[in-house]
């Protein structure tokens, strides 16, 4: 008798651990990626001023410090060799910056992905919005971490909500604590590309 309920006990933890641990975990990344993403080109807009903070934002990826991974980035005046392009627009909201992806459909039109699709399909080129409002508020180092945070979405990393997830660079909300790269996001790096 003893040793049933022992058993019983022993599976209801069981259960309980596995339950707790499911809720508790949160994915960094989506299941898809950026096709052909370890050496790309980026663009900027004529009408985005952020050109000091991208480039510094490049680097800061492509050199983290104390760690490596394979991501070759180079600046393009060619929009259409670009499979990252920056614009920048202006609006009065607590955003400071938004990336969408974008792929073919059957007809071979290039389309804007839901977010949703990022696990179904790799997608081809990513669109980063600088929202001026916001960004024009920040010190430089604010501003590089956001656009470097915006890229790791173009890269195929999600968004971390969890509170205990407030060191990483993928934290979504503004009381994350992350300056740059942060090596959890840089480990997706490296298995994706
Ligand atoms: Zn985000």
């Amino acid at each position: 008798m003893m040793k049933k309920v022992s058993f019983i006990i022993t599976l209801a933890v069981m259960l309980w651990t596995g339950l707790v641990t499911a809720a508790s975990a949160e994915d960094i990344d989506w299941n898809k990626r950026l096709t052909s993403g370890t050496n790309i080109a980026y663009w900027i807009d004529s009408g985005c001023e952020y050109t000091v903070s991208i480039p510094n934002a490049v680097n800061k990826l492509m050199n983290p410090s104390g760690m490596t991974n394979p991501l070759i980035i180079s600046k393009t005046t060619v929009k259409s060799s670009s499979k990252m392009d920056f614009y920048q627009n202006y609006v009065n909201n607590g955003i400071y910056a938004s990336t969408s992806v974008f792929r073919k459909n059957s007809s071979g039109v290039y389309y804007q992905m839901p977010v949703s699709e990022k696990d179904t399909y790799d997608w081809v080129y990513g669109e980063i919005k600088i929202n001026d409002y916001k960004m024009g508020q920040l010190t430089s180092t604010p501003r590089e971490k956001v656009i470097i945070h915006e890229m790791l979405h173009v890269y195929g990393l999600k968004d971390l909500y969890l509170y205990e997830n407030r060191s990483s660079i993928m934290y979504g909300y503004s009381d994350g604590t992350a300056t740059t790269l942060t090596s959890d996001a840089n480990n997706v790096l490296k298995a994706k590309y």
